[in-house]
């Protein structure tokens, strides 16, 4: 979720192209324990998941949903097999 100020990453224009930007960023943020799947279903139309869920992996974002996954899932692909 392209809501934080990133301060590498200077290839940023995909976050204005990301669906999140018009729907409730709290959806995205939920809390613990809270549902993601509004924030998902969101994601998975949207035409920088690719490039939103490489960010979030890059630099290691812990909080949130990011291209259709939670911090949950996102570690288990940086973790490896
Ligand atoms: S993949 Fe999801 S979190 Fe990432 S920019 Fe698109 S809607 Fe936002």
């Amino acid at each position: 979720m392209p809501t934080t100020t990133p301060t590498r990453d200077t290839d940023l224009g995909w976050q204005d192209r990301g669906l999140c930007a018009q729907t409730d960023p709290e959806a995205f943020f939920p809390e613990k324990g809270g549902s993601t799947r509004q924030a998902k279903r969101v994601c998975t139309g949207c035409e920088v998941r690719a490039r939103c869920l490489e960010y979030a992996l890059v630099h290691q974002e812990r909080f949130g949903i990011w291209g259709g996954l939670s911090e949950r899932e996102r570690r288990k692909i940086t973790a490896g097999p």
